[in-house]
């Protein structure tokens, strides 16, 4: 018995070697340019890091390394074959230290050694403040580039296989809903100061919190990620909410409102409007329309187009609900009412959901 035990400990061994994840990657000893001396730095030791491009190990002299730096590790690529490669155009700007990298309308501008980069012409910060450098490793000169920023930067997306010290990069962006979840920014219109529409003592801004909320909740159920431009009883300036929209990269944006009109307290019903030409919009529009018309069995009045700041200023589909007329006594009782809020909610949702799932591959 006590023979047959050196085996299974050696296997127990092996599998125990074989799931510990690859730290000991290969080291590879680099010297970096440094800009204000002028001259290249002392021989520091790298984790080698592989970049696979779609699935094919990306060709260069010098390899993908993984760098250090304030506690944090960063993946370094070498600039032109990993731009080369997503379909951009690479250049040198030898007397300014740049590298510009074009790739369609877009444009990327890297100086050496500096934590700042141009984006189509705006200065943004790189991540955790690391620069573009030149290395010299294993007999070869490269720029170095920070490999997430500039890949994600040129449309693609990248994931980390940490078990075999891999950078995957993948030239497809991340496909919403499929690599990701779909955003959602849901705008609950006015807060704070500006009350909206006020009858009979009701004001708009309390009835578009809650089917906000509302409609936020049943989204995250279905899988959604919400942004919300306001959670509370709040002033939100127009501009500062497609801004929150806009900085979360939201794949939509629904703003939720109730009606008025004031002259014609017999006018009741729900409308939707988008931007004028804008068809993803319209399409959006549409299916809140109908869903919510059907949950909530409220007069349908049909799509508008307007200029709205919100439907403007949004860089992604936007549609604004009108849930109802606060102005008409019978459709105010029941906007205030919270069984209506969650029809209007659960339409909304429906609505929201019905369009998203127009957008998944086929
Ligand atoms: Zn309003």
């Amino acid at each position: 018995m006590k023979k047959s035990l050196l085996p299974l400990l050696l296997a127990l061994l092996c599998a125990a070697l074989l799931s510990l994840p690859a730290l000991a990657a290969e080291r590879v000893e680099v010297r970096f340019f440094d800009e204000e001396s002028g001259r290249y730095g002392p021989a520091l030791s790298m984790g080698e890091i592989h970049i696979l491009l779609d699935g094919e190990p990306l060709v260069s002299d010098v390899p993908g390394l993984l760098w250090q730096v304030n506690g944090d590790s960063r993946t370094m690529a070498p600039v032109r074959p990993l731009a080369e490669a997503l379909g951009a155009e690479v250049l040198w700007l030898g007397q300014t230290h740049q590298v510009v990298l074009r790739r369609g309308e877009d444009t990327l501008v890297l100086t050496l050694g500096s934590a700042r980069a141009a984006v189509n012409g705006a200065e943004v910060d790189l991540p955790g403040g690391v620069p573009a450098v030149l290395a010299l490793a294993d007999g070869g000169e490269r720029t170095m580039v920070p490999l997430r920023f500039v890949a994600e930067q040129l449309g693609a997306r990248v994931d980390w296989d940490g078990a075999n010290a891999a950078a995957l990069v993948s030239s497809a962006p991340a496909v919403p809903g499929v690599d990701r979840p779909f955003r959602v920014a849901l705008d609950a219109g006015h807060g704070g100061s500006a009350p909206g529409t006020v009858n009979e003592g009701y004001a708009e801004k309390d009835v578009n919190l809650p089917i906000t909320l509302r409609t936020a909740q049943l989204l995250e159920e279905e899988g959604c990620e919400v942004v919300l431009t306001r959670a509370d009883d709040r002033d939100v300036d127009l501009y500062e909410r497609c801004a929150i929209a806009n900085r979360a990269e939201a794949d939509i944006f629904v703003s939720i409102h109730s009606n008025a009109l004031p002259g014609n307290p017999d006018f009741q019903g729900t409308f939707t409007y988008s931007y004028p030409g804008s068809v993803r919009g319209a399409e959006l529009a549409r299916a809140i329309q109908s869903a919510v018309c059907a949950a909530a069995g409220s007069m349908d009045r049909g799509l508008c187009t307007e200029n709205f700041v919100v439907l403007r200023e949004t860089h992604m589909p936007a549609a604004l609900l009108e849930t109802g007329f606060m102005s008409n006594h019978q459709e105010l009782m029941l906007l205030v009412d919270p069984a209506y809020q969650e029809k209007l909610a659960r339409g909304t949702a429906r609505g929201i959901m019905d369009y998203l799932n127009t957008l998944l591959p086929q």
